[in-house]
């Protein structure tokens, strides 16, 4: 019975903060900060490879809390999939599995599905609260945003509303059920979690450091993990998914051709239908292919990576709502 084995592994540690290995390869490594009796919170980054917001300021935020002061358990994983973090890449190296399409995982399958596998049984299973740090990676630029899977479920869909409103730098988009997630297992498990995406580009902005570290603070004295006067929540741009791809930003303007893309516009513009978004130059042709906005609204991914092959999500438009008032 391994899955009890883990929860009783985490939850016999003495007060303090830990490290400890779960699974050798593949597996990862989790800081555990033990404080009294109280809920368990896991947070993780690095479920793609090729981010490094959420694993910097995971870091960081380990060394900052005093065991001592927390109520509760921390569970932070700084790097989820190692494999694909020392590829610098977002996905598998070598197989291309992408951790984030694979769970529930598979004890016998590839590298992904065994990371799946083992982080759900041997961790998140045991979480009252998930928080999954994300960005653009290498290839992307997006209007950081926080975001959650509506549930079904009210009471859980008030509390993932509840920790998405900490990070309130960012605006919170809400989805539908989408498969394969860290946080559609989450939610089969019936646990309340939340993803954030910071802008990405391959380096840590000063912008998202902040804000990572703001919503992470707000969440753990909201929830009762750290005490302390919380600020003032900022008021969020919300933005309520209105089919089940809305959120799935590889999907959106797919390449037509391959190519040298050239974009014209930044995330935060603003697009009118058919406005345009850039251009490809197909190698080895002279007229370029231009990119037009399947709709209005606001640029929230843009492809960063200027080489293109056909079907590669070039931007995701979104209508988003002016601020609440
Ligand atoms: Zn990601």
């Amino acid at each position: 019975m391994s899955m009890s084995l883990a929860k009783r592994d985490i939850t016999a540690l003495p007060k303090g903060r830990h490290l400890i290995r779960v699974g050798q390869r593949p597996g990862f490594s989790a800081f555990v900060l033990r404080g009294t009796p109280g809920p368990i919170a896991v947070i993780n980054a690095g479920t793609h490879g090729d981010e490094y917001e959420g694993p910097t300021v995971l870091r960081e935020l380990v060394e900052m809390i005093e065991p001592r002061k927390l109520t509760g358990t921390l569970v932070i994983i700084p790097v989820l999939h190692e494999a694909a973090f020392f590829g610098g890449t977002r996905c598998h190296p070598i197989d291309g599995s992408n951790l984030a399409r694979v769970f529930p995982g598979d004890p016998r399958g590839n590298n992904s599905a065994r990371v799946a596998h083992l982080f759900l049984r041997k961790i998140l299973r045991h979480a009252d609260y998930y928080i999954d740090l994300h960005s653009g990676g290498v290839s992307y630029d997006l209007l950081p945003w926080v975001g959650f899977m509506q549930s079904g479920s009210q009471e859980r869909d008030q509390t993932q509303a509840r920790m998405t409103a900490c990070f309130d730098d960012y605006w919170c988009w809400s989805s539908r059920y989408n498969p394969g997630r860290t946080i559609s297992a989450a939610a089969d498990a019936g646990i309340p979690a939340i993803y954030a995406e910071a802008l990405g580009g391959g380096g840590v902005g000063p912008v998202d450091q902040t804000g990572f570290h703001r919503g992470l603070k707000n969440f753990l004295m909201r929830f009762g993990f750290l005490a302390g006067k919380m600020p003032r929540l900022k008021p969020q741009v919300m933005r309520v998914a209105t089919s089940n791809t809305e959120a799935h930003i590889q999907l959106h303007h797919p390449a037509p051709v391959a190519g040298l893309f050239i974009r014209v516009v930044e995330p935060g513009h603003k697009v009118q239908e058919g406005g345009r978004l850039g251009e490809i130059h197909a190698l080895g042709k002279r007229a370029p292919v231009t990119v037009r906005a399947s709709h209005a609204g606001t640029v929230v991914s843009l492809r960063r990576q200027r080489s293109v092959a056909v079907g590669d999500a070039l931007a995701t438009v979104v209508a988003l709502p002016k601020l609440p008032r």
